[in-house]
């Protein structure tokens, strides 16, 4: 399985890091995992063809994490298939909108966009043998984590959140927890909102800890404030031993069985 890194940046994209997104690959199957910027354009760059996504997963709401759908549904609107659009009730409902305004679902479109809602806590088959499951997280009501359960490994993504120890718990074990991990810790005096809306590297690392976890991601930095992943990677070691991948746009983790 692989996790090209579209995107590794909050909501200020900057000349080194866009949006948060990700495609993940396996089996020949491609997953697109949040919709900012230009999906289309990234994708190539990452060798991949657009046209292979088979489903799209929308963590929440917030314009950093959904604005490039409609764009990406609009440059493939000539293509005769059909992609599954995953998230939360509100999630859901939110995109449609969002198509709707472009008339992006009109019967002449012939790339079809099919939205399946997912109930936070429940299984949902992918594929066969693959699942994913959402989860809620508390960043907004729209939010969902999502755990990817596959024959070649379990793959957790957070979305935006602050350190959640609930999902901690539910991912012990996991080969690779991607998690929001937006500054270090000495913003959050600065930025008090982080508080309750994002993870810092010194919590991540020591909820992370006891997690159990193969690989250690972190992801969504605030790329236009003032630091470096040395620092991010410093946080982290205080309490977190395992293996760590700091990503960089169009980042490849292959993960082995
Ligand atoms: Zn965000
Ligand atoms: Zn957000």
């Amino acid at each position: 399985m692989k996790i090209i890194f579209l995107g590794t940046g909050g909501a200020v994209p900057t000349s080194a890091r866009d949006n948060t997104s990700f495609l993940l690959e396996m089996a020949g199957e491609l997953w697109l995992v949040d919709c900012p910027g230009s999906l289309t354009r990234k994708i190539i760059k990452a060798g991949r063809e657009p046209r292979r996504v088979s489903a799209i997963f929308i963590s929440h709401i917030h314009a950093d994490h959904v604005y490039g759908l409609p764009a990406f549904v609009h440059s493939l609107m000539l293509e005769e298939k059909s992609v599954r659009l995953f998230g939360s009730a509100e999630t859901v409902e939110f995109c449609l909108r969002l198509l709707d305004l472009f008339g992006l679902r009109k019967e002449k479109i012939s790339y079809r966009v099919e939205p399946v809602v997912l109930t936070p806590g429940l299984r949902t088959e992918l594929s066969p043998g693959v699942v994913v499951i959402g989860w809620p997280v508390p960043h907004h009501t729209s939010s969902l984590a999502f755990f990817f359960e596959t024959p070649r490994g379990r793959v957790v993504f957070s979305g935006d959140t602050p350190v959640h120890q609930p999902l901690f718990e539910r991912a012990a074990g996991a080969d690779c927890l991607i998690h929001d991990c937006s500054t270090p810790s000495r913003y959050l005096d600065r930025l008090p909102f982080l508080q309750t809306m994002h993870g810092n590297s010194l919590e991540l690392g020591r909820a992370a800890a006891g997690a159990g976890l193969r690989i250690l991601v972190p992801c969504h930095f605030f790329s236009d404030l003032d630091f470096s992943p040395h620092e991010v990677e410093t946080e982290i070691r205080k309490y977190y031993g395992g293996r760590l991948f700091i990503p960089e746009d169009f980042s490849c983790l292959e993960l082995e069985p």
